[in-house]
């Protein structure tokens, strides 16, 4: 058998498809697939291992906690009954705490061939990774984090006093 399956350690957009963390697939010979390979986005594995299959969409993942995170994010309202400013908040603070996970569980790797292509410098590449996974959309967010920094010195005795950085920047526009 010589198609291989593999399964993606890094979410990526591919064939324009958003692929989850967890969800098992089959390159299609396109050219960047070496890439995909080499940098890890992907892993190979058996074709014939176990999988949990997600009961909305059918796509099949490689385990439980990778299937019930893809459900949650793709089939759940998690965000119902948020203002949009919350829901904001709430998707900046999940951007995060995924690209964290990501870099702690799921590193890119960043081999000879690529640094040295780059003349040593390892920064631009990350960077050109962390802009593959998202660029766009953490422009956007960051948009709007801006702008509910500006709106939250309107009502800071509402909750707990915000940072002191935050106020202190606000204050400065
Ligand atoms: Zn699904």
């Amino acid at each position: 058998m010589s198609d291989k399956r593999f399964w993606v350690r890094r979410p990526f957009d591919y064939a324009g498809e958003e692929l989850d963390r967890g969800q098992i697939i089959e390159l299609k010979g396109a050219r960047n697939d070496e890439k995909l390979i080499r940098l890890g986005y992907v892993q190979e594995r058996d074709r014939n291992g176990s999988f949990k299959e997600c009961g909305v969409c059918f796509k099949r993942f490689v385990g439980e906690a990778e299937r019930n995170s893809h459900a949650e994010m793709r089939h759940s309202d998690r965000y119902h009954g948020m203002t949009a400013e919350e829901k904001e908040a709430a998707m900046e603070d999940e951007v995060d705490r995924v690209e964290k996970r990501l870099d702690r569980d799921a590193p890119l790797y960043f081999d000879k061939t690529e640094a040295s292509r780059t003349a040593g410098e390892g920064s631009t590449v990350i960077r050109t990774a962390k802009e593959i996974i998202g660029g766009s959309k953490r422009k956007e967010i960051d948009r709007a984090a801006q702008k509910r920094a500006k709106a939250q010195t309107g009502r800071v005795r509402s909750k707990s006093k915000p940072a002191a950085g935050r106020v202190a920047r606000s204050a400065g526009r």
